[in-house]
């Protein structure tokens, strides 16, 4: 069995990845072992026969060892072990989460449902580095994906509402707090039916703009706000985050030599789990839509189009529904005023799902079918 290298499965994308690994029992199918860049030494927390305690995931001549390595660390992390590792000869499999390969001309963003020949491909040819993809892009296309493989877009622009849970996990907990903060400075207010909105609205600012409101993970308010900016500065009026959108989809694609034009903004809001994203698109003709239903049915088993009704967006169309499972919902289908070669669409889907920890564990299925 293949040993296997399993790096940052403390975090948000790492816990989520190993739950999806025991639910589909890939542990049988290895020999997994544990690393970590801060508890080194402790005894391994899962139910696994013959686990060893915790390597150190600093400790190059361990990771040498593995015939893969699953990291879910992030870039820092990558950028300071990865060169090494390689440097060294280390010819084994490299999957990760973070974004520090991605776009090297040696690694392949992994996303099998849409570009499942691309990794056949890459395998064949002695790829070696298999990197998850920004997780709205992944999203995007496990919703969106039908109409690109159709070659049916011209460009297209979306508007993100992202979720606490792709900043990671300190993130996730600190927006928990400031929601709380903010109940808790109105508690009293809220008891009484009779108490003025206006009070309430005034002491909820307030405890915004406090310098005891819980900003250490996000540097701002995020609870009862929302944050226009995800994501470093690149220098050309986008974020990174928004820059990743046509060059990730497009690599995914395998078609960044005759890309897709594709834009919009990214943007941070106070849901817990789950990305969404409204979309317009230009298609190169006036597809019908009920052609269009039909092409996005078949993007994926994973892939749900919800019908354009006020109920069925309000109740299927939303992090809360999504959150958990592997669905990637589209919806708010419709041709827009602008003429039939316009569409309006709105997806979500788990991020930390297909958007992360997934696209990794079927690449590790990839490579053990691959390599028996
Ligand atoms: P994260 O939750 O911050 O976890 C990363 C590491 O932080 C953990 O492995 C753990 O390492 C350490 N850590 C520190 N405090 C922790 C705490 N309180 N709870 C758990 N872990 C803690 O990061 P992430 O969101 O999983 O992201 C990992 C990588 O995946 C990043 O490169 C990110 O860009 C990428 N990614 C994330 C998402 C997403 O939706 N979150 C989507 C796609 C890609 P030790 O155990 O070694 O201390």
């Amino acid at each position: 069995m293949l040993k296997t290298g399993l790096i940052g499965w403390r975090g948000m994308v790492g816990s989520v990845l190993i739950e999806r690994m025991f639910s589909e029992d890939n542990f049988r199918s290895i020999h997994p072992y544990f690393f970590s860049t801060s508890q080194a030494g402790a005894s391994n927390p899962f139910d696994i026969p013959d686990s060893q305690p915790l390597m150190d995931a600093f400790d190059i001549s361990c990771l040498q060892a593995m015939d893969i390595i699953i990291s879910c660390q992030g870039s820092v992390y990558t950028k300071q072990v990865y060169p090494e590792l390689r440097g060294l000869g280390w010819a084994g499999y490299w999957i990760d989460a973070s974004s520090a390969l991605r776009l090297n001309h040696d690694a392949i963003i992994v996303l099998d449902p849409v570009n499942r020949s691309v990794i056949d491909a890459g395998l064949e040819s002695g790829i070696k580095n298999f990197i998850g993809g920004n997780c709205t892009v992944s999203l995007m296309l496990m919703g969106l994906g039908g109409l690109f493989k159709e070659d049916l877009v011209e460009w297209a622009s979306s508007m993100t509402y992202q979720a606490a849970s792709g900043a990671g996990s300190n993130n996730m907990r600190e927006l928990i707090m400031q929601m709380g903060r903010l109940e808790g400075s109105v508690s009293d207010l809220l008891n009484d039916p009779k108490s003025s909105i206006l009070e309430i609205d005034r002491l909820t600012r307030e405890c915004i703009a406090s310098d005891k409101f819980p900003i250490t993970e996000w540097n701002q308010p995020l609870a009862g706000n929302l944050l226009p900016w995800i994501d470093s500065e690149i220098g050309n009026g986008q974020s990174r985050e928004e820059f990743k959108n046509q060059a990730e989809t497009n690599k995914i694609l395998g078609r960044s030599n005759n890309p897709v034009a594709l834009d919009g903004l990214c943007v941070r809001v106070g849901a817990m789990r789950s990305h969404s994203q409204a979309v317009t698109l230009k298609l190169r003709q006036d597809v019908p839509l009920d052609d269009v239903h039909a092409i996005l049915r078949n993007t994926s088993v994973w892939t749900r189009v919800v019908q354009n009704k006020k109920d069925a967006s309000l109740t299927e169309l939303t992090p809360a529904a999504v959150s958990g499972t592997l669905q990637v919902a589209v919806g708010r289908l419709r041709k827009m005023n602008m003429g039939g070669q316009y569409l309006s669409a709105f997806t979500v889907g788990d991020q930390l799902l297909w958007g992360a920890a997934e696209p990794l564990r079927r690449m590790l299925e990839i490579i053990i079918e691959f390599e028996s």
